[in-house]
């Protein structure tokens, strides 16, 4: 027996001892190495009361903590040096057979372990793990990937992409097809595991996905690929689900099926594609992304082959899901970060993090982080509804999941950027977390769709039209929208708005110093495309809409009943900032739009940390209203 297999995992692992703490001050302010994530999270925990079941919170929680201590430790130190140490393409192997292999450091290996091994992410959505009998809620297995990208982000990709093609193949596959995968895609043991991927993009193809030229040719009861995948991340997968056109289907994604693509053959031979190259990315640095070459490799019909990209599109939208809680896990990593740099660093003879203008900053690094938490859960919570067989979660769902992906995502950026900045210079080097999570943080508007994308997306079945009419739609308003942002491009001023009652309007100095005027210009292209996308839907709302995101808008207020704004929000427009735009969605979800007062972003910081509310029988969990539940988008 060796080693690994006579040590305890790191699921059923106790915390390591912290080390003692330093007794001389340092001038360089401490990072959150031995920080307990989980621990630490008062927003997150706050959420879990909400939406986890007590006798399955009791049951997880811990191994919630032991992820979040190992989080902040023995992973954050693997995850360092595996950024460090990138994967290595081989063309051959030693006896220089066409034997394509990638090499991995030690410390990726041993971050494989703990998260497929020891907590089994992958598999935690289909089967039992830590001696339960049933699969994890969407909730759960949802925080466990945001503790886990806290410390290592790159290597979620295949942890993500392996549940989600097991979910896919459980949907659609055939028996025999799911015979053959499922028990190794969902084994726990490495040496027999088949991890998953998915292999969409082309060099004709990303986001206009129709455009793929992949064939998939008949070979006696067989399929057979030829063509390239343009991005191919965990390259050397197991198995990956790509699409390819069969020959003679129509062009377009009508034409598209679904395949599942073996590394391995049944005789253990290398099936026929090559790995032809691997990206040199600016993040996730630790995974490989490659180029595929298809040689006529064997393929598997996943489901009807007519329809492939509408399949696809549940692994697309299990992964934007992922994408958001990928970003609300590394905007927390940058908020802890940027609250470590700031109370350790003295500058003019006091802490930085007392600096008014330092507790402005810390704050427009914290409120992104929490509504990316709260929505994640609130999305997960109604997928866990929508699974059960709710219509009305599904619905919300379909919506929520773009939203989340557009906007954390976004966030993630500049939040990432923010907290680099708290550091000072230390944080632009790469010594420090911040600078890896500037790198990583950027994929997120790319992976399973760019924002464009992503929002037209959100609003083709909104408006009643198939995917791609509504990506037309959408798009051709967007034009409209851009017109108007070019007409007043020369102003210095925008016009007054015309619609904004209840005192929505905030005022210019407001909108300057609340941080908005960078966004003022593409905002009221925004603004104007939304309202005329959701038509009539929009006359009734509370006030113009302003969130900065493309059609997004529409797809909500298309969505919105158009009642009253909720006491709650009341309250929290007098108190806080003005209120812009207010949405009751289906499940009592309020999606607020609410703009800072710049002269409250102080209060607001303070508020979130006493944890008082200023609304009655309203709590809040960092920034979000949540008795109903409730949702503030904030900006
Ligand atoms: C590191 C990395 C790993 C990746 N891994 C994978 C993977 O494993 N599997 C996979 O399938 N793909 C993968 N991708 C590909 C990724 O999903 C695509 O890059 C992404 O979807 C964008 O496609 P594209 O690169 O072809 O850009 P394009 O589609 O050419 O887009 C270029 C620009 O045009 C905009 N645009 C396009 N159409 C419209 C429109 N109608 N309206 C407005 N704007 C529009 C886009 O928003 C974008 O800004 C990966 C990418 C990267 C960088």
């Amino acid at each position: 027996m060796n080693e690994r297999a006579q040590s305890p995992s790191y699921a059923q692992r106790e915390a390591p001892v912290p080390p003692a703490a330093g007794a001389q001050p340092d001038p360089i302010a401490p990072d959150c190495r031995d920080m307990d994530f989980y621990e630490a999270d008062a927003g997150l925990k706050r959420l879990l009361d909400l939406y986890l079941e007590p006798a399955l919170r009791d049951r997880l929680d811990p191994y919630f903590e032991r992820l979040g201590r190992l989080a902040g430790a023995k992973l954050d130190e693997l995850a360092a040096i595996a950024d460090k140490h990138p994967p290595v393409l081989h063309a051959r192997d030693r006896h220089g057979r066409d034997e394509d292999w990638i090499e991995y450091h030690p410390a990726y290996r041993e971050m494989e372990q703990i998260a497929f091994g020891d907590f089994q992410f992958h598999a935690m959505s289909h089967r039992g793990v830590f001696g339960l009998d049933r699969p994890l809620p969407p909730v759960a297995k949802y925080v466990f990937q945001y503790l886990f990208v806290q410390a290592e982000f790159g290597l979620m990709c295949p942890i993500s992409v392996t549940d989600t093609s097991i979910h896919l193949i459980r949907k659609f596959g055939g028996e025999e097809l799911k015979t053959r995968l499922l028990p190794r895609m969902l084994a726990a043991d490495l040496a027999a595991l088949w991890k998953g991927s998915q292999f969409i993009t082309e060099k004709t193809g990303g986001s206009d996905v129709g455009a793929i030229e992949t064939v998939a040719r008949g070979d006696g009861g067989a399929w057979r690929l030829f063509g390239e995948k343009w991005f191919c991340s965990h390259a050397d997968a197991d198995v990956a689900l790509l699409l390819a056109r069969p020959e003679g289907a129509p062009a377009g994604t009508a034409g598209l099926g679904l395949f599942a693509l073996p590394r391995r053959l049944d005789d253990g031979r290398r099936n026929a594609y090559r790995i032809v190259r691997l990206k040199d990315k600016l993040g996730t640095r630790s995974m490989a992304s490659g180029e595929i070459r298809l040689d006529g490799a064997l393929a598997y019909p996943v489901g009807s082959l007519a329809n492939g990209f509408k399949q696809m599109l549940d692994q697309v939208n299990l992964s934007r899901l992922s994408h958001g809680v990928r970003a609300a896990a590394m905007m927390r990593r940058c908020l802890n970060e940027a609250l470590r740099a700031a109370r350790g660093r003295t500058a003019f003879g006091g802490r930085v993090v007392n600096y008014p203008l330092m507790r402005r900053q810390l704050m427009k690094l914290m409120v992104p982080a929490e509504q990316a938490l709260s929505m994640v859960l609130f999305a997960a919570d109604a997928m866990g509804r929508a699974e059960a067989g709710s219509r009305e979660a599904a619905q919300l769902l379909r919506l929520l999941t773009p939203l989340v992906k557009f906007r954390a995502c976004r966030d993630n950026v500049a939040v990432a950027t923010g907290a680099m900045e708290v550091r000072g210079g230390n944080g632009y080097i790469e010594d420090w977390v911040t600078a890896r999570l500037v790198r990583d943080a950027h994929i997120g508007v790319l992976w399973e769709g760019t924002s464009n994308i992503v929002a037209l997306d959100a609003v083709g079945p909104e408006r009643g039209g198939s995917l791609t009419q509504g990506r037309e739609r959408a798009l051709s308003c967007r034009e409209r929208g851009a017109a108007g942002v070019r007409g007043r491009a020369g102003s210095a001023r925008r016009p007054p708005r015309a619609a904004e009652p209840h005192g929505a309007r905030a005022s210019a100095r407001d909108r300057g110093s609340a941080g908005a005027s960078n966004r003022a210009l593409g905002e009221a292209g925004d603004r104007s495309c939304a309202r005329r996308h959701a038509g009539a839907a929009a006359s009734g709302a509370r006030g113009a809409c302003s969130v900065a995101g493309e059609s997004l808008v529409a797809a909500s207020m298309k969505r919105s009943e158009n009642r009253p704004a909720s006491p709650a929000a009341v309250a929290l427009s007098n108190q806080h900032g003005t209120i812009q735009w207010c949405h009751e969605l289906p499940a009592r979800a309020i999606i607020i739009g609410v703009r800072f007062a710049a002269s409250r972003s102080f209060n607001f910081l303070q508020f979130l940390q006493s944890g008082l509310s200023p609304v009655p029988e309203t709590r809040w969990c960092g920034g979000i209203l949540t008795p109903s539940p409730h949702l503030a988008f904030v900006w």
